[in-house]
Parts: structure tokens; C-alpha cells; sequence
């Protein structure tokens, strides 16, 4: 079992980032965790999953969740081992699920802890495919996209944690799916390894030409996770009655891609009305009574691999920020994590 350690390193919020974060907006910080008080474990991270959301964090701009202050450790789940527990429900050695952040270790309260099983899946795969984003994909899916069979189902990120499991699941249900994703190695993963029918890559410049063609029979359900030129290309092919879970916007979160001319107001309100779309955005934790059925259901994919998932994972803490602005950029293919120890 490793020792308790003296010296730990945890990565801060240096600066609010101004468009595009930049390597300067994040501090890297040595401290000393401590002993653990009573109902407290400390814990040493070994995956530390890196999401869009933290973006929206780092700035001040109100939202679902209260910003991040200036010095304030980078928010985030990991998948940590308890390394001394003062906690009766918690031993050394014990595999949780905790947000403790961008960090090497870190005393928490016993309370908020979740065990893993590693029996079930890999350990890592709690912060993808069966954790946050899968349940995302999951949730989002079943309460408000609902796909019937023979409907068309559009999703882009496709080849990311969420996207890929929301095109696998409306497979399942029958739809016929069509990816979008940035550049041809994605795309050719959408559609071999993910089973996708189709797949378009957004960075073409006929790419609202390419969707209308792999959309023959117009949009049924869009499960939104970018907005910006893709929404654009969207919006025309959605059919009557279509479903939007609308899930993320990642596109703008460094609000640099906002211009006039973008689908305003008054002509996106008209077609809610016209084709009496049902628009509904969502946060995963709203739709927590999905938990269940998405553990046991992505659980077997996982297992009889029916389900498939990639990851992207960089190592050390030190690569935190590199892989999160990347990511942003989509220069990831998969679900993101940094590997902190083994
Ligand atoms: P991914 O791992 O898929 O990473 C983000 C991907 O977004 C990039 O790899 C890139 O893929 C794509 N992207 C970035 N910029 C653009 C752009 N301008 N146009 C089109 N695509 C772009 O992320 P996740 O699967 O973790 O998350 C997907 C979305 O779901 C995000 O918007 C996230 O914020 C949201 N989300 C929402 C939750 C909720 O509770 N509502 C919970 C979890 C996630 P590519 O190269 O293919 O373009």
C-alpha cells in the first residue's frame, strides 16, 4: 500500500481564460495533504477525467453551477484508490469515484464517495462510457429523444463518450444514425467500429450539402452537443414533431464563434412553432431515475462487447491542461483522461 504522502500536486485556476484557454490560465501547486479527521479518507487519484463543462467553470458567466474562483483548485471527477481512511465504511486500498479535482490526492469527506467495482468494467471506463457522459448519452436518449424504429437520428462529438453511445443506443432502438465528427479517421470510427450509417465530417465546407444528402427522410431526433455551424445545417432537415435533447453547446463555450447572421430568435422560434419541435435541454443529474437501467443495460454492452468506446488518455498531471484545450479543439478521439498513477 503507498505511504501517505508528504508532498501532493494539485493544478489551479490561474487565470480566467479569455476565449481560448492558454497554458498561463492554470497554475500547478504543491501542497501537503494532511491526515484524514474523522468521517474523512484521503485519496490518491488514478484517472482524472477531463470534461467540456469545466470550460464554462472557468468563467465568470453565470450558469447551472457556480464558477470556479481565481485560485481555486480545476473541478473534476476522478477515479482515486483510499490511501488512509478515518471513515468506517472506507479501507485502504478501496477503488472510489470522487470529484476531487485536478490532483494527485486529496482528503474528502467519506460521504460523497461512490466504490467501484472493478470486476464490473475497467475502473477508468466510471468516467466515461459507464459514468457521467454514458448516463448523459443515456438519460438524454430515453426521456426526451425517444427514437423509434426507422426514424433518423443525428449526433455530433460523434466519436466522443457521449455522442457514441447516443448513436450505439438509437442503433439498439432501430434508428437509422448519422454521426458527425471532425475529420476522416473519425468518421471512418463512426461508421466501422460504432456501426453508425452514416457519417459527416464538419470541417468540410459543403458539410450542411453532405448532411442533407445522408439525411434522405429529414432529422427525427438531433441530439444536440455542439451547436454553432452544425445546429445551422441541422435546423432546415428537422422534421415535424422532432425531438432535440438539447445536452451541450461546445462550439461556443470559449465564445469565440458567435456571429451575426447565426440562426437568430425570431427564425429559430418560428420553426419551434411551425414544425412543433420539441426543444429540451438538459443537466445529466436531472434525469437520476435513468441511473439503474443505464448501469445494468451499458454495463452488459460492455461486457459481451456490444457496446464499443474509445479513450484518450495522456499521463500525468503536468498534461491536464494541454489535453483539456484539445479537447476543446477536438484534437481528442474519445473520452478524455489523464492517468495519474497506476
Ligand atoms: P468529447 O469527448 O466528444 O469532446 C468534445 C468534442 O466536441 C471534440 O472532440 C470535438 O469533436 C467536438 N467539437 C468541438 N468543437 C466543435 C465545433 N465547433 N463543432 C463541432 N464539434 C466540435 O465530449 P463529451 O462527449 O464529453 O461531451 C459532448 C457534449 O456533451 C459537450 O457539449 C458537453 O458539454 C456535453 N455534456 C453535457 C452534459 C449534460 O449533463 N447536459 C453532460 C456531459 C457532457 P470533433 O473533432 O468530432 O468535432
Amino acid at each position: 500500500m503507498p505511504a501517505t504522502p508528504t508532498q501532493a500536486r494539485r493544478i489551479v485556476l490561474a487565470a480566467r481564460p479569455q476565449g481560448e484557454p492558454r497554458e498561463t490560465d492554470f497554475r500547478i501547486e504543491t501542497f501537503t495533504p494532511g491526515d484524514p479527521a474523522p468521517g474523512q479518507v484521503l485519496l490518491e487519484s488514478l484517472y482524472l477525467s477531463l470534461d467540456p463543462y469545466m470550460r464554462g467553470r472557468m468563467s465568470e458567466a453565470k450558469s447551472y453551477a457556480p464558477s470556479l474562483a481565481v485560485g481555486q483548485t480545476i473541478v473534476g471527477e476522478v477515479v482515486a484508490r483510499v490511501v488512509a481512511s478515518a471513515a468506517s465504511a472506507f479501507a485502504p486500498g478501496d477503488l472510489v469515484q470522487a470529484h476531487a479535482g485536478w490532483t494527485t490526492h486529496a482528503l474528502m469527506d467519506a460521504k460523497g464517495l461512490v466504490k467501484i467495482d472493478p470486476a464490473i468494467a475497467p475502473v477508468e471506463t466510471r468516467l466515461g462510457v459507464l459514468g457521467m457522459p454514458g448516463f448523459t448519452a443515456y438519460a438524454g436518449l430515453r426521456e426526451i429523444g425517444r427514437p423509434r424504429a426507422g426514424e433518423t437520428v443525428v449526433v455530433a462529438a460523434a466519436s466522443g463518450p457521449v455522442g457514441s453511445l447516443v448513436g450505439q443506443l438509437a442503433k439498439r432502438d432501430g434508428a437509422r444514425v448519422v454521426g458527425i465528427a471532425g475529420g476522416a479517421d473519425k468518421c471512418a470510427y463512426v461508421k466501422k467500429e460504432l456501426g453508425f450509417d452514416a457519417a459527416v465530417d464538419h470541417r468540410r465546407d459543403d458539410m450542411a450539402q453532405a448532411l442533407a444528402e445522408a439525411c434522405p427522410d429529414g432529422i427525427d431526433v438531433y441530439f444536440e452537443n455542439v451547436g454553432g455551424a452544425v445546429w445551422e445545417a441541422v435546423f432546415p432537415l428537422l422534421n415535424t414533431f422532432a425531438r432535440i435533447p438539447v445536452c451541450g453547446l461546445i462550439a461556443d463555450y470559449n465564445g469565440t464563434t458567435s456571429r451575426p447572421g447565426d440562426l437568430t430568435v425570431p427564425a429559430l422560434m418560428r420553426g419551434v412553432l411551425s414544425k412543433r419541435l420539441t426543444l429540451r435541454g438538459f443537466i445529466n443529474y436531472d434525469l437520476d431515475s435513468y441511473r439503474e437501467d443505464f448501469l445494468r443495460e451499458v454495463g452488459a454492452g460492455l461486457r459481451d462487447g456490444t457496446i464499443r468506446y474509445a479513450e484518450d488518455i495522456s499521463e500525468g498531471l503536468d498534461s491536464a491542461p494541454g489535453a483539456f484545450m484539445g479537447m476543446l479543439k477536438g484534437r481528442n478521439f474519445g473520452k478524455v483522461l489523464v492517468r495519474l498513477a497506476k
